[in-house]
């Protein structure tokens, strides 16, 4: 059998882009996949997760419309309605997904598989050759051991919920946690959220981290700040989980959104050189270069910013550089990391680019620009929600090195801003530019007064 040039394991966000691309350029390429086409972003992350996002977030508007005078009563809420949607919705893409495969020549083979040695691969017992294979696993959830978590489910489970919980709590204080606490809490369970650390989103700015902590309790959530599980019992009608001080507290359903983990299991890598830091990645140079020559690695299983966008632009890099062949080195290219935008869809949401404040100081002296107000839409309702925006701005060069916002499609304008960062934009071009009136986003551009400046 001729060998494959590339054989791709795992048709998620980064194998699939990989494999139409190498098609495309004339490659032959197979891609493994032992689930569904699109991997975790199309059935268990991004797109179901924000269809979800969009269900629960209607009883707010509700609220909001009757107080411009609308007559509207809300009669219920139907778990089963926006599930069953949700998964045609995905199985509607899993085609898509198959067809934009198919279409661009590339051999979908449907099941596990497990790597040989540097030229091998079996799929379904039977072996496949290869010049170049792409390991693009992704990762799953993970779930620590303590008494009592085999009860849990994790978020691939929340997805397929017969029903929505009557209460419910969620583990963790990170992007699933705090999403997932809003879509429960949007959806009208009583929602607690279960957080070791005393403000959520580790990693984010400290006054992003303070404000979405806030919201989200003032938007309904429980919230159980600086608190452990010791274990979790199981009681006729639901868990008891007991924490290591306090109340037990009880509820229907315990999700748990702890991190999630390389998925490498049985994949053989015991027959290649292929080497793993010790949080389980893959180990690659910046080219995606395993140590075993043949073999390549992408996506959330070589770590870093595990985002869809990510793993699709290392794909790119790397068909590029495959394509041009070791003979071309010079011209290959690597993926620039810096200024990467990325958003949270907590409610409000959130959405940042560049350096925190806290990172910015460390190389920088700074001027910051903060911005809380509640937006103009609800001057007529009772909801306190607040927008915040934030600028990072070099006191020296007067470039824009970060910039912040919680706050309603927060994702939605970042995505301009982080263009004018990675254009190295001063705060004198925000300055100069245009505001559109009216709009939250224009206190981009009208922000005067420095909040606070480092001598
Ligand atoms: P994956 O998409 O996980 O694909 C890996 C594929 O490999 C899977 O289909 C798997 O079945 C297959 N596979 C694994 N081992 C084998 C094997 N041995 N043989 C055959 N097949 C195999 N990112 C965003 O940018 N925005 C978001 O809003 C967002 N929301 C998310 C919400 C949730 C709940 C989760 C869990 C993640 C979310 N992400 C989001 C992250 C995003 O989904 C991942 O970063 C992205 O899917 C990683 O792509 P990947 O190609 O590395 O792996
Ligand atoms: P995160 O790494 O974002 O958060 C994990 C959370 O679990 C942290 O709050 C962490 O606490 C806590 N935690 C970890 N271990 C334990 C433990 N043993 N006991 C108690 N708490 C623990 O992971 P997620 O699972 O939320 O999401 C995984 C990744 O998926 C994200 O990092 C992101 O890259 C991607 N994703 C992206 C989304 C988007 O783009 N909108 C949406 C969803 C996921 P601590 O902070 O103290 O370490």
């Amino acid at each position: 059998m001729k060998p494959w040039d590339l054989f791709v394991i795992g048709a998620g966000s980064g194998g699939v882009r990989a494999a139409r691309m190498a098609a495309a350029n004339g490659l032959t390429v197979a891609v493994a996949e032992e689930s569904a086409l699109g991997g975790t972003c199309v059935n268990v992350g991004c797109v179901p997760k924000k269809l979800f996002y969009y269900g629960s977030h209607f009883a707010e508007g509700m609220h909001d419309a009757q107080q411009y005078g609308w007559d509207v009563s809300i009669h219920g809420f139907d778990w089963q309605v926006m599930r069953r949607k949700k998964d045609a919705e995905i199985e509607r893409l899993n085609g898509i997904y198959q067809r934009l495969l198919e279409n661009s020549s590339v051999t979908i083979l449907n099941g596990r598989a497990r790597i040989l040695d540097k030229h091998r691969v079996e799929v379904n017992g039977e072996v496949h050759h290869f010049k170049h294979l792409l390991i693009a696993t992704g990762g799953r959830p993970y779930v620590p051991n303590f008494p009592g978590s085999e009860h849990v489910i994790t978020s691939n489970e929340a997805f397929y919920l017969d029903q929505l919980p009557g209460r419910v709590a969620v583990v963790g204080g990170g992007y699933i946690a705090v999403e997932f606490a809003g879509i429960f809490n949007g959806c009208g369970a009583e929602t607690h959220l279960v957080y070791r650390g005393d403000q959520l989103l580790r990693g984010f700015d400290s006054d992003v981290r303070d404000q979405v902590t806030r919201q989200v309790a003032t938007k309904g959530v429980n919230l159980h700040l600086n608190s452990d599980i010791e274990r979790l019992e199981k009681s006729p009608d639901g868990f008891d989980i007991h924490f290591k001080t306090g109340e037990p507290l009880h509820v229907d359903l315990v999700m748990y959104a702890t991190g999630r983990r390389p998925y490498t299991e049985d994949l053989g890598l015991e027959n290649v050189k292929v080497l793993k830091h010790p949080d389980g990645t893959l180990q690659t140079d910046q080219y995606y270069r395993t140590d075993e020559p043949s073999i390549y690695a992408i996506g959330d299983v070589i770590g870093g910013m595990e985002l869809t966008p990510i793993a699709l632009a290392e794909a790119m890099v790397l068909v590029h550089n495959l394509q041009l062949g070791d003979a071309q080195q010079a011209q290959w290219k690597t993926l620039d990391y810096s200024n990467i935008p990325t958003a949270v869809f907590c409610q409000p949401n959130v959405a940042t680019v560049g350096l925190t404040e806290e990172a910015a100081r460390h190389h920088h002296k700074i001027k910051v620009f903060c911005s809380d107000f509640r937006a103009m839409k609800h001057t007529l309702t009772d909801n306190s929600e607040r927008t915040f925006m934030k600028l990072i701005v070099c006191a020296e060069s007067d470039r824009v090195l970060g910039a912040h916002m919680v706050g309603p499609e927060a994702g939605e304008l970042i995505q301009g801003i982080a263009i004018a960062i990675r254009a190295g934009a001063t705060k004198a071009v925000f300055d100069s530019t245009i505001g559109i009136h009216p709009t939250a986003a224009e206190e981009f551009v009208t922000m005067r007064s420095v909040t606070r400046q480092d001598k």
